[in-house]
């Protein structure tokens, strides 16, 4: 998989691509990821990428020009025509369902607006879909491709020690994750829950699924909806649900 993040500011995501799980996947190559530069396809002989909103207001707009010949540039780097994905408040909410749609393709271009926006018509003309990171506006799109981007990469093949670490997480199928301990067995006076010291794996499995169970009902109970329960699920949240109801 190949992606690029097209920015003004590719240090800021360079900073944080080079570190930790995603950097060391870059390295060994199971993704490679790439920040460029719009500002270096420019060609203002002042070098400027942006200028003053059509009809009035505050903020600037980032220009047509530099962005679509980095995006055609970009493209031939590609073995096929990659996905564009502009980084939007007004996109798509991203979602782990998503995440994992996306880590199948071959390659992906990611957009970082910055200042007010970029001039629509060029994001009608390469944009293949817009997505948000949330209900909020931020300075510019690099944090949000970087979440895209770290988030994609770590559904891919070899980027996790191994498939487990990323099935078990929240989202991934449907449900927020149980809880976690590491050592000491007692801190503060709280002590590991006695079923994880067991050794009994089939008793820290199940403890484990109910636990997912629970969290899911008191945190997002919207998410049992849809999520894929076996029978014994059902039958633990109907308890669940029939306990609390006796307590309240
Ligand atoms: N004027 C735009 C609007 O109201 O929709 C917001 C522009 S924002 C200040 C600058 C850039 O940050 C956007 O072009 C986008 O790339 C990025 N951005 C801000 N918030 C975002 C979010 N929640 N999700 C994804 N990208 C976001």
């Amino acid at each position: 998989m190949r992606i690029d993040i097209l920015t003004l500011f590719p240090e800021m995501c360079e900073s944080v691509l080079k570190e930790s799980i995603i950097g060391r996947a870059r390295e060994k190559g199971f993704v490679e990821i790439n920040a460029v530069n719009i500002r270096d396809y420019t060609e203002d002989k002042h070098n400027r990428v942006d200028d003053a909103t059509y009809g009035g207001g505050t903020g600037m707009i980032m220009q047509n020009q530099p962005i679509y010949d980095c995006y055609l540039d970009v493209c031939k780097k590609h073995r096929t025509k990659p996905r564009l994905i502009y980084m939007s408040p007004q996109g798509e909410s991203l979602t782990q369902q998503k995440v994992k749609e996306l880590s199948l393709l071959d390659g992906i271009v990611i957009l970082c607006g910055h200042y007010e926006g970029i001039d629509e018509r060029v994001i009608e003309e390469i944009a293949d879909e817009e997505i948000s990171i949330g209900d909020y506006v931020l300075t510019g799109g690099e944090l949000p491709a970087l979440v895209l981007a770290d988030s994609i990469s770590r559904m891919i093949e070899g980027v996790l020690p191994n498939d487990e670490a990323k099935e078990l997480e929240s989202h991934y199928n449907g449900l927020l994750e149980y809880p976690q301990y590491t050592r000491p067995p007692v801190w503060h006076g709280k002590e590991v829950p006695e079923v994880l010291l067991s050794g009994n794996h089939g008793k820290i499995e199940k403890w484990r699924r109910e636990q997912s169970l629970r969290r899911t009902y008191l945190r997002r109970p919207e998410m049992l909806e849809t999520a894929p329960l076996t029978k014994e699920d059902r039958e633990y949240l109907k308890k669940l649900k029939e306990t609390e109801n006796e307590t309240e």
